[in-house]
C-alpha cells in the first residue's frame, strides 16, 4: 500500500543523506521528489503545494533545533531525519482527527447516516461498522434503504443474520419513509444506534442528491458518513467534495485500503472537504474495518 509516496519520501531522504544540516538548496531537491510522488500518488495539486508549503516553511524555521540534547550532551540531528520528523507532523496533522469517531446523541439512539456511490463498499461498510460498534457493547439497528441495487437490501440482511444483528427494512415502501420510521423500530427493539445504508448510484446525480437530503432531513442523524473507495484517486476527492456540498458530510469511511491504492485520496479528503478519514476497510470480509489512525497512515507512507 502507498509504495509510490513511500518511494517518493525514501528518495528525499538519500538526497539529503550525509547532510547535517537543511538549508533552502537541499529542502529544495528533497520536496521535488517528494512533490513527484504526492502528484503520482494522485494527491489533490492544492493539497500537495500546501503540503511542500508547510514542510518547507518548518524546515527552514527550525534549522537550529537539529541540535538536541540528550543525556546532558548536545546531538546533531541529521538533516534526513529532521526532514523526515517534519514531513511526519504534517502527513499527521493533514489527516487526524480531534475526539471520538462517532457524535452520540443526547438522548434516543445515535444516527450514522452512509452515503456513497454504487460499488464504494457503502453496504458492507454498513455491516462492518454495526460489527464495530457491537463489539464497543453498542446495539445497532441496521436500515436497508439502498433500493437503487437491486441486491443491497438482500445482502445487508444476509450480512446482519450472519451478525446476529438486526436489519429493518419496509417492502414496497420508499428509502425516506423506511428510513423516518427506524427510529421507532430502534425504540421498540431496544436499540441505540441506528445506521442508514442509503442508495448509491454510479456518478453523483441530482436525483440521488435529492433523496440523501430527504432522508438526512427526515431522520436528523449526528452523523453523514462517505464512503469512498480508496482504488479511485482523483475521483475520490472529487467525490467527496460533491457529497461534502450536499450533504455536508461528517467524516469519511475510506474503503479497500488492503490493495493498492496509492493514498491519494487519505492524503486530501481532509484537506478538501473539512471531513476526516474516521474509519478504514481493508478486506471485504465484516472484521476487515478499523478506526483510521493518522499517526500510523504517516509512518507507513514513510516507510
Ligand atoms: P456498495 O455498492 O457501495 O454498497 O458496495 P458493496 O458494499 O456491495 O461493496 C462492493 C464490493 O467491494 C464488494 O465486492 C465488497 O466485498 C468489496 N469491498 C467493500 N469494502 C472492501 C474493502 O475494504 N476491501 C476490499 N478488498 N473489498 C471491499
Amino acid at each position: 500500500m502507498f509504495d509510490t509516496l513511500t518511494r517518493g519520501f525514501r528518495q528525499a531522504r538519500n538526497r539529503l543523506a550525509g547532510l547535517t544540516e537543511l538549508t533552502a538548496g537541499n529542502i529544495d531537491a528533497a520536496l521535488r521528489e517528494v512533490r513527484l510522488s504526492l502528484l503520482e500518488a494522485d494527491v489533490e495539486i492544492g493539497v500537495v503545494k500546501a503540503f511542500l508549503a508547510r514542510v518547507k516553511e518548518a524546515a527552514v524555521g527550525r534549522t537550529l533545533e537539529t541540535r538536541v540534547k540528550h543525556a546532558g550532551e548536545v546531538h546533531q540531528v541529521s538533516a534526513s531525519d529532521h526532514f523526515i520528523k517534519i514531513c511526519h507532523d504534517e502527513l499527521e496533522a493533514m489527516m487526524t482527527h480531534e475526539g471520538d469517531e462517532i457524535a452520540w446523541a443526547d438522548s434516543g439512539p445515535t444516527g450514522i447516516m452512509m452515503v456513497g456511490l454504487q460499488g464504494s463498499g457503502k453496504t458492507t461498510s454498513c455491516a462492518k461498522l454495526s460489527r464495530y460498534l457491537e463489539k464497543q457493547g453498542k446495539k445497532p439497528l441496521l436500515v436497508a434503504a439502498d433500493m437503487q441495487r437491486p441486491a443491497a437490501v438482500e445482502q445487508l440482511k444476509v450480512l446482519g443474520e450472519s451478525l446476529k444483528i438486526p436489519v429493518f427494512n419496509i417492502p414496497g415502501e420508499s428509502p425516506v419513509a423506511i428510513c423516518a420510521a427506524a427510529r421507532g423500530e430502534a425504540k421498540r427493539l431496544g436499540r441505540d444506534v441506528i445506521i442508514y445504508d442509503t442508495a448509491g448510484r454510479l456518478a453523483i446525480d441530482e436525483p440521488l442528491m435529492q433523496e440523501l437530503a430527504q432522508i438526512k432531513d427526515a431522520t436528523k442523524p449526528e452523523n453523514v458518513f462517505l464512503v469512498v473507495d480508496a482504488m479511485i484517486g482523483q475521483d475520490a476527492v472529487k467525490t467527496a467534495r460533491g457529497f461534502n456540498e450536499r450533504l455536508s458530510i461528517g467524516g469519511v469511511v475510506l474503503t479497500k485500503l488492503d490493495g493498492d491504492a496509492r493514498g491519494g485520496a487519505a492524503l486530501s479528503i481532509k484537506e478538501v472537504t473539512g471531513a476526516p478519514v474516521l474509519f478504514t476497510g481493508i478486506g471485504e470480509t465484516t472484521d476487515k474495518f478499523e478506526p483510521f489512525r493518522a499517526d500510523g497512515m504517516a509512518s507507513r507512507i514513510l516507510g
